[in-house]
């Protein structure tokens, strides 16, 4: 969508004083509820969402199960009262979308081999939205998926970057700035968005879709703040699991 709302100044600053290359604020709990395998809550800015993890456990119905490898079944929920205009509950074509492209980055990075004919569920509970939250889901999904157990190559993150602030000159879009995690109304009102998931250790990326139309060269420089973003969320997630594990360790002692 297109509007005359300045998103971007001339020195680079956004509508919430953020710079081109800052995130928003993203906080991480590890193992917040008690009868999953594994769990995770996270606020990515206005984001607030719950990944539960169960499994590995035997796949149901049975002809879903494959003899060789585990499935992983990712589930992207979005809560009714999690969006100004509340949104009808249940399943819907974004939902699935988002649901099927989690379960597929997901799926390269857990080792699925070791449990044949088994399923190991993803559910992802978006309760406040706020632009990102597929980001949000997947993110809070690896470290979910981490607290379970679930022998993975790497904790998968995910982080986004899109363009802002272009001029429409009869239909044409020139200038705008590449920036990193757009908020609501660069979401919105911006040129483009490019989430991304990695794995982040090898830096592979899971999952890359776009949204918009952006030059080769701003291609190339929304992959790399992206890139560089799943990295600074990749740290939070493992501080997260770490405070979760000492506390455990805590508890026992
Ligand atoms: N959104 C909404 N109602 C809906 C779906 C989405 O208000 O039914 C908002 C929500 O804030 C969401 C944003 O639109 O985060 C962008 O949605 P998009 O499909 O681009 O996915 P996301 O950016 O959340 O991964």
């Amino acid at each position: 969508m297109k509007s005359d709302k300045k998103l971007i100044d001339e020195n680079g600053k956004r509508l919430d004083g953020r710079g081109p290359d800052q995130l928003r604020n993203i906080k991480i709990e590890a193992g917040v509820l008690h009868r999953a395998d594994g769990s995770c809550y996270l606020e990515w800015g206005g984001n607030k969402v719950i990944a539960a993890v169960y499994g590995p456990r035997e796949a149901i119905p049975k002809h879903t199960q494959n003899p060789l490898k585990a499935i992983v079944k990712a589930r992207y929920n979005m809560a009714a009262f999690s969006v100004d205009d509340r949104k009808r509950p249940g399943p819907d074509r974004r939902s699935q979308e988002i649901s099927k492209v989690t379960s597929e980055a997901l799926e390269k990075i857990v080792l699925t081999d070791q449990f044949p004919r088994a399923a190991i569920d993803v559910n992802i509970e978006v309760l406040d939205a706020e632009a990102g939250t597929r980001c949000a889901g997947l993110t809070a999904a690896g470290v979910a998926l981490a607290d379970a157990g679930i022998p993975m190559r790497d904790i998968p993150v995910a982080c986004a970057a899109g363009k802002i602030g272009a001029e429409n000159n009869d239909g044409m879009f020139s200038g705008g700035f590449v920036v990193l995690d757009l908020g609501k109304e660069e979401d919105n009102f911006g040129n483009a968005d490019l989430p991304i998931a990695i794995a982040p250790r090898t830096n592979d990326i899971i999952l890359l879709q776009m949204d918009g139309h952006l030059t080769f060269d701003e291609f190339e420089h929304a992959l790399d703040l992206a890139m560089k973003g799943c990295q600074e969320i990749s740290k939070l997630q493992k501080e997260a699991l770490l405070r979760r594990y000492k506390s455990d360790v805590e508890v026992e002692e």
